[in-house]
């Protein structure tokens, strides 16, 4: 590897997965556009990076939840459309406004505020009403629907916005067959057919997140808003594996071992000595933690690919190590220690993280800390010049 493999600890951010992942989620929607979801510093992929990366592979627009994830790509330099959806009152909507970022209204007050930053940015809003069409979370009851579409009018007629699009979230798209997945699209048909009756000309109409996407064909609507598909990973783990859905992990986690040594049979391993050595075996020394986002929850569970063997975290994981019993194998210090990736050198993957944690692979990558520096390959959309780390 480059000089990165020195490093104590690093997330190897595979761009041409990403991009690969992007060309096989248009093909399963085509028809519709596709919202590249980089909410969350893109999963903990790097946000800017990967909206280019997506960019590149046909993704038409970029999706964060907050104002200040959107507001920082535009000033990364990514134009065309952008959209965020997680407002409170005071935020910076005069910003989005100016900067031609899609905001989201699901509320009332929401639409106020959008009205006011328009007023004062001297330029008409672009404007998603959000209906809650039953996941109980952001948007628009039904019962109130007419009232917000009545006042978007109201603030459409007098060129205060643009009612741009009309969209959903699921609640349980990755359980196919669900009882909520009809019930969820009648209503927003409703919703929808609504609003297309009060004047609304939505420029796109959106419900399916990454699951919905692979699994729901007729929530693809007008664009589908795919976040950790992109990324390669599963939505779950009963909709198929990656690599059964045609998408490869884009996020390899490694580490460099700090240090092998000898201990004898019944030596304690690591707080509260929740392991303790069979045998006279090799200990090695991971320098990544629960501060780095390896999950305390997966002590004594999580596996790691150290010497070509999977290995699994002896005891307790620790703020910044944890360690792996290597059975009298001895690796030099500063050999690679992989706790996941895309699976094809034998490590684990996101997936096995989750399940070791008892949590979701959206999670593991998510929460990778800042500490890690991500260190992304195959920037270049020149798969012919593929392979070069940059
Ligand atoms: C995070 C998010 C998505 C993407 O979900 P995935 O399951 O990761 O594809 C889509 N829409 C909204 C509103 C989201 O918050």
């Amino acid at each position: 590897m480059n000089e990165t493999a020195s490093l104590r600890a690093r997330a190897e951010i595979d761009l041409a997965a990403l991009r690969a992942n992007v060309r096989v989620l248009r093909e399963r929607a085509a028809g519709a556009q596709l919202m590249a979801v980089v909410k969350s510093d893109g999963y903990g992929h790097g946000a800017v990076p990967c909206a280019r990366a997506a960019r590149a592979a046909g993704a038409t627009w970029l999706g964060t939840a907050t104002p200040h994830e959107a507001l920082a790509l535009r000033a990364a330099g990514l134009d065309g459309r952008i959209m965020c959806w997680l407002w409170t009152p005071g935020g910076p909507w005069r910003e989005a406004v100016e900067a031609g970022i899609d905001v989201s209204a699901g509320a009332m007050w929401a639409l106020r505020e959008a009205v006011a930053a328009a007023r004062s940015a001297g330029r008409p809003a672009r404007v998603q009403l959000k209906a809650d069409t039953g996941l109980g979370r952001g948007g628009c009851q039904p019962a109130d629907w007419p009232e917000l579409v009545g006042a978007a009018r109201d603030a459409e007629r007098a060129g205060h916005l643009r009612i741009t699009g009309l969209w959903s979230h699921f609640a349980c798209a990755d359980e196919p067959g669900h009882p909520s997945i009809a019930a969820q699209l009648d209503v927003y048909r409703d919703m929808v057919a609504y609003a297309e009756k009060e004047g609304v000309e939505p420029e796109v109409r959106h419900m399916a997140n990454s699951p919905a996407t692979l699994t729901i064909p007729e929530a693809h609507f007008d664009l589908v808003r795919t976040g950790i598909a992109m990324y390669g990973i599963s939505p779950a783990p009963e909709l198929g594996t990656s690599a059964e859905l045609g998408l490869r992990p884009v996020m390899t986690l490694s580490a460099s071992v700090a240090l092998v040594k000898d201990a004898p049979a019944g030596h304690g391993v690591s707080y509260g000595y929740h392991y303790t050595t069979p045998a006279d075996t090799t200990l090695g020394l991971i320098p990544v933690g629960y501060a780095d986002g390896v999950p305390r929850h997966a002590s004594g569970s999580g596996p790691v690919l150290v010497g070509g063997k999977v290995r699994t975290v002896a005891g307790r994981v620790a703020m910044d190590q944890f360690v792996v019993d290597l059975g009298g194998d001895r690796p030099e210090a500063g050999a690679e220690a992989v706790l996941f990736g895309p699976g094809d050198r034998g490590e684990p993957t996101a997936q096995d993280w989750a399940e070791a944690a008892g949590t979701i692979a959206y999670e593991i990558v998510t929460r990778i800390g800042a500490r890690v520096p991500r260190v992304h390959v195959n920037e270049t959309p020149d798969e012919t010049a593929g392979g070069v780390p940059r």
